[in-house]
């Protein structure tokens, strides 16, 4: 079967081991599994002399809680990724779509482009496919192939695969038993997982505190919306965005979701005026990929994300027409 994973995972390996060029993708406003899960196949593969580049397509900058992960100096400016890359691995990123300004060079690219992902909804671009949508995280995918490779497992490379992990797993509350001993074994290695976790998902500058007293302040409850399941919401406008970094603006669902009225949670982020890059929630019982879908976004079952050109009103507006639209 040309999709199994084993299978698939062996022809990456085997094409990594003959590989002199590999430039490694994340998807656009990239997290930890993204850029974690590029960094530890990269880093191996620099150590064995491999010229090995890692880029994302937007924002320009790395996100500054994901600069620990890259002890090798790996990740470049999207306008240093060559126009054909020799071998392509993309990492985390369901549709070419969330390449963003990087998306041509999967057509142009000279070599294989391998596609490394947990995403249902993964498109099947690209031209060999290490997918698996049970994996609770990209990363843990990223640790088979490293496995394949004959890699040693050390604390950089670690690191990376467990900053993933823990990220996607919610800080391991959606992890099954299998990632559980996978992160026993990441921790053996001598990663300290508090000095991980903490810039990665609890750390903010203190003006986080302001922006989020401002935004929890106009967020609004909707029991009757989902089917009477509820819909809390929150919008981060640009003016409440201004002082922090996108860390503390991809945050805010956090404490949103809190809210226990609503099975459903969402936070409206302004990117640019008028356009909106929404992250959903659910806690268990609507499927928000679907709804994301509906909307033109992607994800998982219970996290999933769309984009928006619109006033904020339209924006929830559609948004709790799509979850009528979606049976839970
Ligand atoms: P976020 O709320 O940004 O953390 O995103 C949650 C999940 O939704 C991620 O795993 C992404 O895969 C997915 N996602 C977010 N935004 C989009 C989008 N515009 N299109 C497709 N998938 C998205
Ligand atoms: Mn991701
Ligand atoms: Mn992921």
């Amino acid at each position: 079967m040309a999709d199994d994973l084993s299978t698939t995972i062996a022809e990456a390996a085997r094409l990594l081991a003959d590989a002199r060029d590999v430039t490694l993708f994340g998807h656009i406003n990239p997290d930890a599994d993204t850029l974690g899960s590029a960094l530890a196949v990269g880093l191996a593969l620099h150590r064995r002399g491999v010229v090995v580049r890692v880029a994302f397509g937007e924002p320009e900058d790395v996100p500054e809680s994901l600069k620990a992960l890259d002890t090798a100096g790996l990740l470049v400016h999207r306008d240093d990724v060559p126009q054909e890359p020799e071998l392509l691995v993309v990492m985390d990123t369901g549709s070419l779509q969330r390449l963003g300004p990087l998306a041509d060079r999967v057509e142009r690219a000279k070599g294989p482009v391998i596609v490394i992902d947990h995403h249902v909804s993964n498109t099947r671009y690209g031209t060999l496919h290490c997918i698996d949508e049970h994996a609770e995280a990209t990363a843990l995918i990223a640790l088979r192939l490293l496995d394949e490779m004959g890699v040693e497992v050390d604390e950089p490379i670690a690191r990376c695969i467990y900053a993933g992990l823990v990220t996607d797993t919610g800080g391991f509350r959606k992890a099954g038993p299998a990632a559980h001993e996978t992160a026993a074994r990441l921790l053996q290695t001598g990663v300290d997982a508090y000095s991980v976790t903490r810039p990665l998902m609890d750390a903010h500058p203190f003006a986080y505190l302001g922006m989020l007293s401002r935004v929890l302040a106009k967020a609004e409850l909707d029991e009757r919306a989902a089917g009477g399941l509820g819909l809390v919401h929150a919008v981060v406008g640009m003016d409440d965005a201004r002082d922090v970094r996108s860390e503390e603006v991809e945050s805010v669902i956090d404490v949103v979701r809190s809210a226990s009225e609503a099975e459903v949670a969402a936070v409206l982020k302004e990117l640019r005026p008028g356009f909106w890059s929404v992250s959903l929630r659910a806690v268990s019982q609507v499927d928000v990929r679907e709804v994301a879908q509906v909307l033109g976004g992607g994800g998982h079952r219970l996290a999933a994300g769309f984009t928006f050109d619109g006033a904020a009103e339209q924006v929830v507006a559609a948004l709790k027409g799509a979850l009528e639209r979606v049976e839970s």
